[in-house]
């Protein structure tokens, strides 16, 4: 049983990230893997035991008190050091990194990936297509942020930015260490790009899962790839 974890969907779900949820559980159930989807809210307790977490976009003030719980619990530190998978999507992303600003102060992050976030001087909003060398097809989103995130030697980008700003410094968004995935990609980023959940499920089950394609999937992929220049 893989068990999923949606952490503070009440501060972080803004923009609709919650959604990655639902697609990892769809794909594992396709691909035969039993799972479960389990929020935890902002006043409950992480379970360091899950297979994957997940962490979403929001607005400053909520992403400040989802940082402060999330740093008090050391639980997805602890996951993480077991070998947890993790998605985190913007805020979530600026959260688990060394430090970010938010509402003009700067905070320890969660140290799981080696960025900084600074508060940049215009928000970057629009459709982002990324080349991934995880995938074969380029990745696609929605960006909706104003940080700007630069990485540190330890991780690598999850793709380079074709169209968009990504994480708004070197033409690249998102960072990976490990098991532990960051971007800027809202879109869902695992509606849109279901290979994401795929390779997150596999990462999980540390094998190969069975990865199921068919021509409506291949058909939407093609057409959102084009669609976004
Ligand atoms: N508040 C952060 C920023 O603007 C994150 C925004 C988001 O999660 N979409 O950079």
């Amino acid at each position: 049983m893989l068990e999923i974890i949606r952490i503070h969907n009440e501060l972080m779900g803004t923009y609709g990230d919650r959604g990655n949820a639902d697609i990892l559980k769809f794909r594992a159930s396709i691909a035969g893997i039993r799972s479960s989807v389990t929020d935890i809210s902002y006043s409950q307790v992480i379970p360091r035991t899950a297979d994957i977490y997940l962490l979403g976009g929001a607005e400053d003030a909520a992403q400040v008190l989802s940082h402060a719980a999330l740093a008090k619990s050391k639980a997805l530190n602890s996951a993480v050091a077991k070998g947890a998978v993790v998605l985190a999507v913007c805020a979530g992303f600026q959260i688990i990194g060394n430090s970010f600003v938010a509402n003009d102060e700067r905070y320890s992050g969660l140290g799981l990936l080696d960025v900084q976030t600074s508060a940049g001087k215009k928000r970057l909003v629009g459709d982002i297509a990324i080349e991934s060398e995880f995938f074969d097809a380029n990745l696609t989103g929605f960006e909706n942020h104003s940080g700007i995130t630069t990485l540190g030697k330890s991780v690598m980008p999850l793709g380079k930015v074709i169209v968009g700003n990504g994480n708004g410094a070197g033409d690249v968004d998102g960072a990976v260490f490990g098991n532990v995935f960051g971007t800027y990609l809202h879109g869902p980023v695992l509606a849109r790009n279901p290979e994401f959940a795929d390779l997150l499920l596999e990462r999980a089950a540390g094998e190969p899962i069975k990865v199921v394609r068919d021509e409506l999937a291949d058909r939407y992929a093609k057409w959102r790839r084009a669609a976004i220049k």
